[in-house]
């Protein structure tokens, strides 16, 4: 990197936080990625906004990265500067709104609200990364709250989605404006908010949530994570113990894989059977299939595992070959849920 815009860079967030040549595998799920060029750690959106400002200046290319979670970084690495998002901050706003800095990350994000007796945000527990990214993607899960209905019929196991929760976001946009935006800015899409297709880049969001007592807090969040990883959990209504169901097609039992992972590879998509994207992979015979060290989970076919040294190579291979077998076999067109940043 050019000496100049190495000083900036060091000049801005101190030479403790500069760093060239950082292995990205250190900073993502799947434990996977060629170098960052270099790589800069901030903890205050004032120097967030700096560098990002800094380097859009100097015509840098940057990447914000949060807890890399959803990433697959290639082999050969990142070109530019990759800024690491560790501003933390959240605060209590009156007596049911929190506004957190878009680093923190969403599991010490659902605590907070759990200490401050606010119900609402517990499937974040389940959800790794940062409020940043989760309000970019508007990510998703089971509605705790929903799985009471799970006893009659598992159909009516509703989602919780993030921008349900979010009521002001504030942006930095491309052209270097610092706004605050509400709801109707961000949109609705499923796993997804227009910020993906603006660029803008989330300072902080401030979220509204509902005043309850501690123990139905504590109780949807056990829950929420007995759904994500055990073959059976408890009916918080009998205190029975119920197994998970099988898929009605495949006959699997989903459960979150242990492994490496960037979460689930694909988004669901709209089709005729309704079949989830783990399913159309798995009817395509690929649930266990390894290249090199990466495999389609046995536990979930629509996330992709590292088995301990995989290439992100081997990924984009596995990726490939899922949308390839997809779509001859059901002609439908599967696409990456995970953000692919770098040079492979
Ligand atoms: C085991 C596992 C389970 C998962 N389960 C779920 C699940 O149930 N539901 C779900 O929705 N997701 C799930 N995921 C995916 C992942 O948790 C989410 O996508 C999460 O939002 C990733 O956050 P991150 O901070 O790690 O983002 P990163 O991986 O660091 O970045 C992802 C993208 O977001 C961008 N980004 C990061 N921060 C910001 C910001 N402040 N402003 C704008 N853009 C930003 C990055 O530039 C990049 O393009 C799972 C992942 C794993 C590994």
């Amino acid at each position: 990197m050019d000496k100049t815009i190495k000083k900036r860079l060091i000049q801005i967030v101190g030479s403790k936080n500069f760093r060239e040549n950082e292995p990205m595998s250190r900073h993502t799920s799947f434990q996977i990625g060629g170098p960052a060029e270099s790589f800069v750690e901030v903890t205050s959106l004032r120097t967030l906004v700096m560098v990002i400002t800094e380097t859009r200046k100097m015509g840098i290319p940057s990447f914000l990265l949060g807890g890399g979670a959803n990433i697959l970084v290639g082999d050969k690495g990142i070109a530019g500067v990759v800024i690491h998002n560790q501003t933390a901050k959240m605060s209590l706003i009156g007596k049911d709104r929190i506004r957190a800095e878009s680093g923190a990350v969403n599991a010490g994000f659902a605590s907070f609200a759990a200490r401050n007796g606010l119900t609402g945000a517990e499937f974040l527990l389940a959800i790794p990364g940062t409020v940043g990214s989760a309000v970019r993607q508007n990510c998703h899960f089971r509605n705790p709250q929903s799985f009471s209905r799970y006893f009659v019929d598992f159909t009516k196991v509703t989602d919780c989605f993030v921008l349900n929760i979010v009521e002001t976001v504030e942006i930095l946009t491309p052209d270097g404006q610092i706004k605050t935006v509400g709801r109707a800015y961000l949109g609705t899409d499923y796993h997804q908010s227009r910020l993906r297709e603006t660029g803008d880049l989330v300072l902080a969001a401030t979220f509204r949530l509902k005043k309850t007592n501690p123990k139905t807090i504590s109780d949807l969040m056990r829950i929420m994570l007995e759904w994500r990883a055990k073959r059976e959990f408890i009916d918080p209504s009998t205190g029975r113990v119920v197994a998970r169901p099988k898929d009605p097609v495949t006959g699997h039992i989903n459960i979150q894989p242990q492994l490496p992972s960037a979460g689930c590879v694909f988004s669901n998509l709209p089709n005729a059977d309704n079949h989830p994207a783990g399913r159309l992979i798995d009817l395509a015979g690929l649930r266990c299939y390894k290249i090199g060290k990466a495999m389609f989970s046995p536990e979930h076919a629509n996330y992709i595992v590292n088995l301990g040294g995989a290439k992100a190579a081997d990924v984009l291979a596995l990726i490939n070959l899922a949308k390839e077998k997809v779509e001859k076999q059901f002609g439908l067109k599967l696409r990456e849920e995970i953000v692919l940043v770098g040079e492979f």
